[in-house]
C-alpha cells in the first residue's frame, strides 16, 4: 500500500459514483478547521445513554458486562475486549456523540480507530485522520467505505471531539427494501452528511446489500485503540 495514496484497486465499483470501494484515487475530503467540538448538555427530552459514570445501558456485543472501564467521567474501550452495543434499540433519531482519540497516535498506520454504528450495522468512522490520511470513505466521519465526509473536519490528535447525527433507518415491506437508510451529520459542528444514503451495512474491502430489520441497538467499536466517549444521548424521533 502507498502510505502516500493509501487504499485499493482490487474492490468493487461503488453504485453511483466512478470510486471503488476505499478508491485511493477519490479525493481526500477539503480541510475545515472547526472551532471546537460540541459539548452542550443534553436537552429535558433526550435519552442518555452515558452520563460520565453509569454505563448501565451498554452490553458486551457477547453479552454481559462491557469490560471498557469507566473513568474521569469518561467511557473508554478496552482494546481487545469487544464491541459494546445499546441494551435497547434505536430508532429514527437524533444522535449526539463526543469522542477523543489518543493523545500520542503511536506508530500504526490508521491510529484512533473506532466508530458508531448506528442500527448495528452502519458505521460513522472514528479514526485519528489528524495523525495519518487513509483512503477518502474511510475518513473521520465517512460512512465506511462508502461515503467519504464532505469535509475533513478533524480537531488533533487526543482533542475531544463531536457528532451530531440524524439518522433515519431504513425501511422495509417484508424482504424488500422500501426506502435506504438516510443520515445527515456534522462533526464538530460542521456538516459533514447532507442527507447521505448507505448502500447497505459496513463491511471491509466490499460493500453488502440491506437485510432487513427494525430499530436495532446502537454499538460503539473496539478497533484496537483505547479512544475514549462522553456525553452519549438520542432524541427518538
Ligand atoms: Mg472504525
Amino acid at each position: 500500500m502507498d502510505q502516500e495514496r493509501p487504499g485499493f484497486t482490487d474492490t468493487p465499483w461503488l453504485p453511483d459514483v466512478d470510486y471503488r470501494v476505499h478508491d485511493p484515487d477519490r479525493p481526500h475530503p477539503p480541510a475545515v478547521t472547526p472551532a471546537g467540538p460540541v459539548t452542550r448538555p443534553p436537552p429535558s427530552d433526550a435519552t442518555v445513554l452515558f452520563d460520565g459514570t453509569d454505563r448501565s445501558t451498554w452490553v458486551a456485543v457477547d453479552g454481559g458486562d462491557p469490560a471498557w472501564p469507566v473513568e474521569d467521567g469518561v467511557l473508554r474501550v478496552d482494546p481487545g475486549s469487544g464491541d459494546i452495543r445499546t441494551t435497547e434499540p434505536l430508532g429514527d433519531c437524533q444522535l449526539h456523540v463526543e469522542w477523543a482519540t489518543p493523545d500520542d497516535p503511536g506508530d500504526a498506520e490508521y491510529p484512533g480507530n473506532s466508530g458508531v454504528f448506528l442500527a448495528d450495522r452502519y458505521e460513522v468512522q472514528i479514526l485519528d485522520c489528524a495523525a495519518s490520511p487513509i483512503y477518502a470513505d474511510g475518513w473521520t466521519g465517512a460512512v465506511y467505505g462508502q461515503h467519504p465526509p464532505a469535509v475533513d473536519a478533524c480537531l488533533p490528535s487526543g482533542a475531544w471531539q463531536s457528532f451530531d447525527i440524524v439518522w433515519r433507518r431504513p425501511r422495509f415491506d417484508g424482504d424488500e427494501l422500501v426506502a435506504p437508510a438516510r443520515l445527515t451529520a456534522f462533526q464538530n459542528g460542521v456538516l459533514i452528511h447532507d442527507a447521505v444514503e448507505p448502500y447497505g451495512p459496513t463491511t471491509y474491502r466490499d460493500y453488502e446489500a440491506y437485510e432487513p430489520h427494525g430499530p436495532a441497538p446502537l454499538r460503539l467499536q473496539d478497533h484496537g485503540f483505547p479512544v475514549r466517549f462522553r456525553n452519549l444521548w438520542y432524541r427518538p424521533l
